[in-house]
């Protein structure tokens, strides 16, 4: 076990509640930050709605262990109060300056050893290493969205990384069920992201050219590589806004593409699993998170 009593998990969002979640069903004690009541409130629902779908999903979470464990996450708004761990899972939103001003606001308040990790998708965390305070401390933790069923954890360092944290890090990440990713150097995307966006770009233009529709886009993947799921049941549960911000962000061909899926879908509310309806549909209970 790595040697952590005190985890915090800033924002308390899709991906910080899950973090919380599974961290406190391993038997961690959690403290789980955000902003402002409203937020701690949406924060609680969302864990009710976390206890269900462990409860449905995760084998033995019924007999009482998701209950325990939504009992081992205490809510707040104090920052000062959340600051005082020894590790911090840091998931607020993916804007490089509200991360920096959250960091260095962390490092006047939180204990020198506390180690600080970020969950960014796409920022490197040597954008994010000086407002730190503490570069040897830092690292990435990066986490799937489902963390419950998609259990990988890439771990990822700067050159300034202590090793002994990077360690424990990995260490901690096996700790609460994941299956630790070791990344050598910086890359963004991870190795995930790396994969999976090309895949998910390619599917999207056999379906926006009108080659294919994407049940039998999904349909071809699934039987001729046996993998569950096509990429499109992928952006389901991934969500349509985030690869479509992604593809906003790109070159000509890839807003071409965006705009495709804002047109056909976005604007039509289906958004992805989340919302009931994306490429595909889904009955209430398959909604969580
Ligand atoms: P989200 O918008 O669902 O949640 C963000 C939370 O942070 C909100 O609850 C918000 O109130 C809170 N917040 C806002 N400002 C804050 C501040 N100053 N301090 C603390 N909390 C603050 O976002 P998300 O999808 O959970 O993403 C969070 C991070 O996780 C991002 O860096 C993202 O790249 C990463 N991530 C997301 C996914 C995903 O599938 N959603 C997957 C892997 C990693």
């Amino acid at each position: 076990m790595a040697d952590f009593q005190k985890v915090t998990v800033l924002g308390a969002g899709v991906l910080g509640s899950q973090i919380a979640f599974q961290t406190a069903y391993k038997g961690f004690d959690v403290t789980s930050y955000d902003i402002n009541q409203k937020a701690l409130d949406a924060a609680a629902k969302r864990y009710d709605d976390l206890v269900e779908t462990y409860k449905n999903e995760v084998p033995g979470a019924a007999d009482g262990a998701a209950d325990e464990a939504r009992k081992r996450i205490t809510l707040t708004d104090d920052l000062a109060k959340a600051a005082d761990a020894d590790l911090i899972i840091e998931a607020v939103p993916e804007v490089l300056e509200l991360k920096q001003d959250t960091y260095r606001k962390l490092n006047e308040l939180a204990p020198k050893e506390t180690i600080f990790a970020t969950n960014s998708s796409s920022l490197l965390p040597s954008d994010l290493e000086s407002s730190t305070g503490r570069p040897d401390r830092f690292l990435a933790l990066h986490f799937a969205n489902r963390v419950w069923q998609f259990n990988t954890a890439e771990i990822m360092g700067t050159k300034d990384t202590d090793p002994a944290v990077y360690d424990k890090v990995v260490q901690f990440a096996s700790d609460i069920g994941m299956v630790p990713i070791q990344i050598h150097k910086e890359k963004a995307g991870y190795v995930l992201n790396s994969l999976l966006i090309p895949f998910l770009n390619a599917a999207l233009e056999l379906a926006a050219g009108g080659y294919a529709e994407p049940e039998d886009v999904d349909k071809t993947w699934r039987i001729a590589t046996g993998a569950p799921l096509g990429p499109f049941q992928i952006y389901d549960v991934v969500g349509l806004m985030t690869p479509y911000n992604i593809l906003m962000n790109g070159d000509q061909g890839n807003r071409h593409l965006g705009a495709w899926l804002k047109q056909n879908y976005i604007d039509k509310g289906k958004l992805g699993m989340a919302s009931g309806e994306g490429f595909y549909t889904y009955p209430k209970s398959d909604q969580s998170a």
